[in-house]
């Protein structure tokens, strides 16, 4: 069996984090190290190991939803970006899926 993630371990409550929402597919927390004034990650309490999968489109579809529903809770009127890091070249640190909702800045574009 696949050893736990962090993210498994955070969503048992094992480790502390910032949880800002939840809900009975996926919780809500700060990233501990923000790379904007707002950085939040959405992950499913399904220890999906990334966007490449397995993956149902109704989760991946909710997963969108709220990332949206934490933008508003965060007050990110002026609006915001979602990253999923997939894979090794994708720079996916974390083996359990998992949206980033920056904002409070300005972001750039290309990404690095
Ligand atoms: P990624 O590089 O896309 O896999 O993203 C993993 C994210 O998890 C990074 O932005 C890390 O800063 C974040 N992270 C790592 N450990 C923790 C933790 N204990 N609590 C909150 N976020 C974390």
């Amino acid at each position: 069996m696949a050893p736990d993630t962090l993210f498994e371990r955070i969503i048992r409550r094992e480790i502390p984090a910032d949880i800002i929402y939840e809900d009975v597919h996926c919780v809500a927390f700060r990233d501990i190290a923000p790379q904007a004034p707002t950085h939040v990650l959405v992950v499913p309490r399904e220890p999906v190991p990334g966007l490449d999968g397995p993956l149902d489109s109704a989760l991946a579809g909710h997963l969108l939803h709220v990332a949206n529903l934490v933008a508003a809770q965060e007050h990110l009127s002026a609006g915001y970006r979602v990253v999923i890091n997939c894979g090794r070249d994708g720079g996916q640190t974390v083996n359990h899926l998992h949206l980033h909702v920056l904002g409070g800045r300005a972001m750039a574009w290309p990404p690095g």
